[in-house]
This record gives C-alpha cells, structure tokens and sequence, in this order.
C-alpha cells in the first residue's frame, strides 16, 4: 500500500488507500475531482468509463445559463441521454424535493448538480435518497462543502442537516468558475484563510491534549492555504490559476476532513464564531454574511487575540490556576443562558457531556501550557499577521471588521467570550480561557479595533 506524502496532489489522493505516519489509515470518499481550465471536457468521459448513460441534470435558473446548458450540450453531443430539469422552487425544503422526484426520469443512472450551496444539498440529498451516485458541476466555490457528506436542508421551515454521501466527481471548471460573483470568490477566499488557524488548533490540542494528529494531512491542508495566501494578489484580477487554487484547496480540505475522519483539518476556533453568529442571527430573524466572510473575519479576531498575546513578556500560571479553582458552574451557566438565549440548554447539555471546562482538566493543561510555552509561541508565531489578511479582504472589498457583517460590540465580546462552547473542542480560545486571559485580551483587541 502507498503511503500518503504531503507531496501528493488532490487527483492523485483520490479513490485509493493510503498508509500514513500517524498510524492511521487514509481513505478519501470522492472518486474524482477536477479543477482546471476547460475541466468540463473531461466529464463526459469520465461518466462513460463509470458506465453512466442517463444523466438527471439538475439547475436553478441562475446556473442554468452560467453552465447548465453548456454541460447538457457537451454530454448529448458525446452520445449521452441528459434529462435536464430547472428548479423552479427555490425554497430548497420538501417542495423542491418533491419537484426533482416528479421530474425524474425513472430510468436515470446518475444525478448530476450545476451550482453550489443550497443546490448543491439539495441534489446530493435527493441522489442519496434514490441511491444514485451524484457529481456536481460548480458555477463558485465560495465555501469548503463540496466534498462534504452533509447536507443541510429546510424541513418543516427550520434547517436541518442530514449525514448523506459525498460526491463522486466535482468539477471545478475555471473559464466557468471566473464568471462569478465577487462575493462568492472572496467568501472562497475567506473560508480557505481559515485553516491557519483551525491547523493551530489542532496542534495545539495534540500538545496540550495529546489529541489524534496527522501531520501529513496539516502540510497539504496548509500548503493549499498558503499557495492561495501568497498568490491572492491575483483573485483580483479572477486570475483562473488562483481561483482554481482556491477551488482546489476547498475541495482538499473536505477531503482531508473523509481522510481522518473529523473536521479537524477543516474547522477550527474560527468556525466556531461563525457557528455562534449564525446562530443569534437565526434568533434574531436576521439573515447572516455569507459562512466564508463570516469565517474570514473570524480568523482576523482570532489572530488579533494570538498577537496580543504574545506580546505579553511572562504569562501568570499560578493566577491561571487560581482562576481554574474559582471556577463555577452555576455562574458560568447563568452566563451561557444570556449569550445563547433559547439555544443555552443544548450548550449546558454539552459541556456538562464534556466537562471541558471543570477545574481538574483545566489545571492538567495548565500545566502542559507552562511545560511546553515555547512550543506554543512557535505554533502561534507561524500564523500569519493579521495585517496581512485584513489587507487582503480589504483589497478584495470582502468584510474585514465585525461591525461590517452586522455584528455590534455587545455581540462581539460574546462571541469571543462564548462562541468556544459550541464545541467539545480543544482551540486557541479554549487555551486563553484556560489562562485567565480571555476577558482581557477580548477587551484589548477590541479597544484596539475602535481606533
Ligand atoms: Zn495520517
Ligand atoms: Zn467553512
């Protein structure tokens, strides 16, 4: 059996086993995934050598014009019976799937999906149900889901996600992927720039925590990461190269995430916020920022904390430990009652599952932070500047500041105080809670962004 190398390329990870150095081994979901220019050609001999001869072609009637047609010609001038249907309800909940049922042609051998998001779940939803394989064509790639095994849909009006497949083929065409939205790129963009700091994350909690880590799979996740970081200059210009770059990192990490079998490689501290934001914004009755400029800007708060951090002389452990027996439940759920409103009792439920919080842990990892300081200043002085990413997002006009995504003060500073218990997961603000920091670096950087 090969074993995997950090040198590999997406194609060349896909549809096969791998032994790896962290003992583990590695299997990725999708079969096949192509990014390039003029990628779309390979499709239909891909489908031919798969023996798919029916294809159900599913578009909205956006992408219908931006690919939709294209890929229904392409495939019947190759000898394929397509059936291509437009969705008219746009809904995406028990309507639309009953409007791709009635549509279907009984005898198709594969579905195939033109778009991204919402179309995306919906057509790998539907696919699953029916047990048919499922590839998509993708008209942006502004978030990391592509090879994803989850969908999230509407049922009985609220969201719901459900375990499904993940695709079999994605296609990734840059003469098509360049045609989008700016939104939707720097969204890509900001949802890629995210893995510095979920990466981080999962080192640190392999230090701390002694957590399950694989260090081949963290190289290619960041490798794509920083190609794109080093490159972004050119989004600016749609540069097809970097889009693709783009593309191509935010299918790798969904695959890294079949690979190890958790999200590690793709979700972090920053997601977190995210989580958090969209939540209260749900509450609220308030539409939230696309999840890639909602992940953008979160990874520029955690960033800020991590800068302000190490520009501390000497860390006070034995306060952190006085703070770690002070600890108290009551309190803290009181507080978690104010933050998450109607959403507070499953955060309870959760932590009192995880006890990530109780004072027995917290003083272990204590200990472990004063061991092995200089290791974690090293992990967090790789991160890169959050200068350096706020220009970028600036440059690109996507959101750099909460305030530009609807989030005021108050919500911030719960956000950064709170949003860690949406997870039973070991991250960066987990680390400055542990210390006793969190509070006042939240309030210094804040301070900070006012001026
Ligand atoms: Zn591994
Ligand atoms: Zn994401």
């Amino acid at each position: 059996m090969q074993e995997l190398s950090s040198t590999l390329t997406l194609d060349k990870c896909l549809n096969q086993t791998f032994s790896c150095s962290c003992g583990q081994m590695h299997k990725a979901a999708l079969k096949a995934a192509f990014i390039s220019k003029d990628a779309l050609d390979r499709m239909p001999e891909w489908l031919k050598k798969n023996q798919y001869k029916k294809i159900y072609l599913i578009c909205d009637n956006v992408t219908v014009s931006i690919a939709g047609e294209k890929v229904r010609d392409l495939l019947t001038s190759s000898g394929l019976e397509v059936h291509m249907h437009v969705i008219s309800h746009l809904s995406y909940d028990e309507s639309t799937l009953g409007e791709l049922l009635i549509h279907e042609n009984s005898d198709c051998d594969v579905v195939v999906g033109v778009g991204t998001g919402s179309i995306n779940d919906m057509c790998r939803y539907f696919s699953f149900k029916l047990q048919l394989p499922y590839c998509i064509v993708a008209t942006a790639a502004p978030m990391d889901g592509f090879a994803s095994s989850i969908s999230a849909l509407t049922v009985n009006h609220l969201k719901t996600t459900f375990e499904v497949r993940t695709p079999q083929l994605i296609v990734g065409d840059t003469e098509i992927l360049k045609g989008a939205p700016y939104s939707m790129i720097s969204a890509g963009l900001g949802d890629l720039i995210g893995k510095f700091t979920c990466l981080c994350d999962w080192k640190l909690s392999r230090l701390i925590n002694g957590e399950y880590y694989c260090e081949t799979i963290t190289e290619m996740v960041s490798t794509c990461a920083r190609k794109v970081l080093d490159n972004a200059g050119s989004v600016k210009e749609r540069d097809p190269q970097v889009l693709g770059d783009i593309m191509e990192g935010l299918v790798f990490t969904g695959v890294a995430m079949s690979m190890v079998g958790n999200s590690r490689p793709a979700s972090g501290c920053e997601h977190h916020i995210s989580h958090y934001w969209e939540m209260i914004f749900e509450q609220q009755g308030r539409c939230p920022a696309p999840h890639g400029h909602q992940v953008g800007v979160g990874t520029i708060l955690i960033l800020k904390l991590t800068e302000a951090l190490r520009k501390r002389d000497k860390i006070d452990f034995d306060r952190a430990r006085r703070e770690a027996e002070q600890y108290d439940f009551a309190q803290w759920s009181q507080e978690i009652r104010r933050a998450y409103g109607p959403a507070a009792q499953g955060v309870i439920e959760l932590e009192q599952d995880a006890g990530k919080n109780e004072t027995g842990g917290r003083l272990k990892r204590i200990n472990k932070l004063e061991e092995n300081w200089k290791k974690v200043v090293l992990l967090l002085e790789s991160l890169p500047p959050s200068q350096t990413v706020t220009k970028l997002m600036e440059e690109l006009s996507a959101p750099c500041c909460p305030s530009q995504i609807g989030v005021d003060r108050q919500l911030l500073k719960d956000t950064l105080l709170y949003c860690k218990e949406v997870r039973a997961r070991y991250t960066i603000l987990q680390m400055l809670w542990d210390l006793g920091l969190l509070q006042e670096l939240t309030e210094e950087i804040m301070k900070e962004m006012d001026t």
